[in-house]
């Protein structure tokens, strides 16, 4: 995708602070972080939203899972624990669409969803 912003930093044509890269994701720490460990973990392959994710996809979904734990244990927050959220569309308070997942922690977290 040429406008989006997580493409371009995939590419290389932003620059980020890489946490964590193999063939299928990448992780970067979020420009605006809202804890100590505040990284956002993105498929290589441009997919908008969770709504767009389908069965020859959802393989990135674990993937970024497993990504999730590999980096929670670099990070040294894999014990103290960490947060793994997706928000998705405009009421889910979605401003990328480049699905993404945040990886928070390094603080105690509030324990209320909304
Ligand atoms: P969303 O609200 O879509 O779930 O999260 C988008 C996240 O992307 C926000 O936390 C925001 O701070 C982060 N973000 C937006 N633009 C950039 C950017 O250019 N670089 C990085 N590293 N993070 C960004
Ligand atoms: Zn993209």
């Amino acid at each position: 995708m040429d406008d989006c912003i997580f493409c371009k930093i995939i590419n290389r044509e932003l620059p980020s602070t890489v946490v964590y890269e193999d063939d299928r994701v990448m992780a970067f720490k979020d420009i605006n972080p809202e804890a100590p460990v505040h990284v956002l973990i993105v498929p290589k392959e441009h997919i908008k939203d969770l709504n767009d994710v389908d069965s020859g996809s959802a393989g990135y979904i674990v993937d970024i899972h497993m990504a999730a734990k590999k980096i929670a244990q670099k990070l040294g927050i894999a014990e103290s624990g960490y947060r793994l959220i997706n928000n998705c569309g405009e009421d889910g308070g979605q401003t990328v669409f480049h699905i993404h997942y945040h990886l928070v922690g390094g603080r105690k977290l509030s324990t209320k969803i909304l």
